[in-house]
């Protein structure tokens, strides 16, 4: 960026001094405005870090209203934290913008602060580039050593257990897509069919309340098959799926079921978070302390095989597997 809106202008402008004044956090020793950011580990803690990117045109379509664009910039880096069980310490935004569009950067920047101020994340440093939009977020957090949840850990006998409810989010892509086709006007981000896909949630209160009894966690941001397919690789064992245990958002309702089904299995960016819990892990406890539905939805099994059976047993078929942005 050159002239009046500079690097330094755009980020301290939209994000430094609101987010400094919406969030305090304790391992924040130095946050925008100086080479780099400093932060805090607890002694007995260790650093988690993860990065994601959403491209205009592969993650989102380019009238997609920018305050869902920054909350979910941020969601989406938050849930990976979630999965891991971490809490978090701060966030890096790096925006690449085909220009400056002030009204842009405001809608989204109301976005993502809304989100950073509601989890406690301070953004503790920013970089902006001309070019093709593109959004990249870098989250830090911290987690007691040695109690990260990861992919891998699961066992034949342990239940499958998912947060919330599936499928929104592919209802909203498939509602957006369909306003298209027909040359209707892009739905604002108030849109109720498209709330799932425009503010997904972070479940950074259950990630934290599985430390120590999940055996292994993954979010799913794929869709639910992909993500199961991913534990169970890192796992070294399959998975049954009852289709009928699968807790369905309301976005659904009145779909025909193949189609509920392809959303709530194969569409991508719920952002709940699935878990393998033991058998004598007490579920009740577990979701007495937590702020979301927790569903058993299934079992691990011995083997390779994910599998979704009906109420009678029967094995079913997924529809579309897996989510692929725009490709489907
Ligand atoms: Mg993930």
């Amino acid at each position: 960026m050159s002239g009046t809106d500079s690097e330094f202008d755009l980020i301290r402008r939209y994000f430094a001094e609101p987010a400094a004044a919406a969030t305090a956090a304790e391992g924040l020793r130095l946050g925008i405005g100086d080479d780099a950011a400093l932060l805090a580990v607890r002694p007995g803690y260790e650093l988690v870090v993860a990065v994601d990117t959403l491209v205009e045109g592969t993650h989102f379509f380019p009238d997609h209203p920018p305050a869902s664009l920054g909350h979910k910039a941020l969601a989406a880096n938050l849930s990976d934290l979630a999965a891991m069980g971490a809490e978090p310490l701060g966030a890096l935004l790096s925006l690449v913008l085909p220009g400056v569009d002030h009204a842009w950067l405001k809608g989204f920047s109301q976005g993502f602060l809304a989100l950073a101020g509601e989890a406690g994340v301070p953004l503790v440093g920013g970089d902006t580039n001309r070019g093709p939009l593109a959004i990249s977020v870098t989250v830090l957090g911290e987690v007691p050593a040695g109690q990260a949840l990861r992919r891998g850990g699961a066992r034949p006998g342990d239940r499958l257990v998912v947060s919330g409810a599936l499928g929104g989010a592919a209802a909203g892509l498939a509602h957006e897509t369909h306003r298209r086709t027909r040359g209707e006007a892009p739905a604002d981000s108030g849109n109720t069919a498209c709330a799932r896909l425009f503010w997904p949630p972070a479940r950074l209160g259950v990630g934290r309340a599985l430390r120590n009894r999940a055996r292994a966690a993954i979010d799913i941001s794929d869709g639910l098959l992909a993500d199961l397919g991913h534990l169970c690789a890192a796992s070294g064992c399959g998975a049954r799926v009852e289709w009928p245990q699968v807790p369905l958002d309301p976005l659904l309702e009145g779909m025909a079921e193949p189609e509920a089904r392809a959303c709530a299995l194969a569409g991508g960016e719920d952002y709940e978070l699935l878990f393998a819990l033991p058998s004598d892990e007490p579920l009740d406890l577990l979701a007495f302390s937590v702020d979301a539905p927790l569903t058993v939805i299934g079992e691990m099994t011995e083997g390779d095989e994910v599998t979704i059976v009906d109420a009678r047993g029967a094995r079913l078929e997924p529809g579309r597997a897996g989510h692929d942005h725009f490709a489907g």
